[in-house]
């Protein structure tokens, strides 16, 4: 259980990421989140494993307080929580198998992380992670011989082979088209209900949104504008999460 208690994050230069977010979000929820560019989604995400730190009130997951971690306890946290990007971040001129196995690289003893040696256990779990998001076919490809989608699922592999509890994406499907994207949300769907892994998902693709998850959080400025079922996201709701409403009218 991820709990946010009166957060704020506050940037070095002053400016408020955050204001006040108050938030309890259960194993195995998929929650997408979503809002204007610069509204705070990506540090909303974030703050969760400590990518950015809290400047205000207590963040805690599974009851631990997040801000508490340091060294080798926050490297063991971070491991529970799979991060998802944009940019797939992949080794692209290596194979789609060895962009998995990275994700065992942290637990290796020096030496075999040095040569690149991984057990039979590794490589088995890392096939059968490349298994579950449909591409056990390309693991000896190399991975900038794949298409965006594809990649984006190789992330989601080495992701599932840190076997995460939770896993934060953010903007997963923003660079790839609409059959893409959404085969990609397929992935997390499956994903969150026979791994019951937590999603949380950052994304601009309001319809995306609202047909994938089930809880949406919409944020504005920093601050939680709506948390609900996907289903109550009217257009109503729309219009505050996205300030399409009398007072920018007035502005214009
Ligand atoms: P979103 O993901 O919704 O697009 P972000 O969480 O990336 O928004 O950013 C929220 C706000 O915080 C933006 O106005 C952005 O400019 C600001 N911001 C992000 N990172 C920093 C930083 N390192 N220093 C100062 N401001 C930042």
């Amino acid at each position: 259980m991820i709990v946010f208690e009166d957060v704020s994050k506050q940037y070095p230069n002053g400016f408020m990421g955050l204001k006040h977010v108050n938030l309890t979000i259960d194993q195995g929820e998929f929650v997408a989140i979503i809002g204007l560019s610069g509204a705070g989604k990506s540090t909303l995400i974030r703050t969760i494993n400590r990518m950015h730190d809290i400047t205000g009130g207590k963040l805690t997951v599974d009851d631990v307080d997040v801000m508490t971690l340091h060294g080798q306890k926050l490297r063991a946290f971070r491991r529970k929580i799979g991060m998802i990007f944009q940019s797939f971040n992949l080794i692209t001129r290596t194979t789609v198998i060895k962009n998995v196995l990275t994700a065992f690289v942290p637990d290796m003893p020096w030496w075999r992380a040095t040569f690149g040696v991984f057990t039979r256990e590794e490589k088995m779990k890392a096939l059968e992670a490349l298994d579950k998001v449909g591409i056990l076919d390309k693991a000896y490809v190399r991975a900038d011989q794949l298409s965006g989608g594809q990649q984006q699922r190789v992330a989601l592999a080495r992701t599932l082979a840190q076997n995460p509890q939770i896993i934060l994406a953010d903007e997963p499907v923003a660079s790839l088209d609409p059959v893409t994207a959404k085969q990609v949300m397929d992935d997390f769907a499956r994903i969150n209900q026979e791994m019951k892994i937590t999603v949380l998902i950052n994304i601009h693709h309001v319809d995306l949104a609202l047909q994938y998850a089930r809880r949406v959080i919409g944020i504005r400025g920093g601050e939680v504008i709506y948390d609900g079922p996907a289903d109550q996201v009217d257009q109503e709701v729309l219009d505050k999460i996205y300030q399409r409403d009398g007072e920018e009218a007035a502005e214009e």
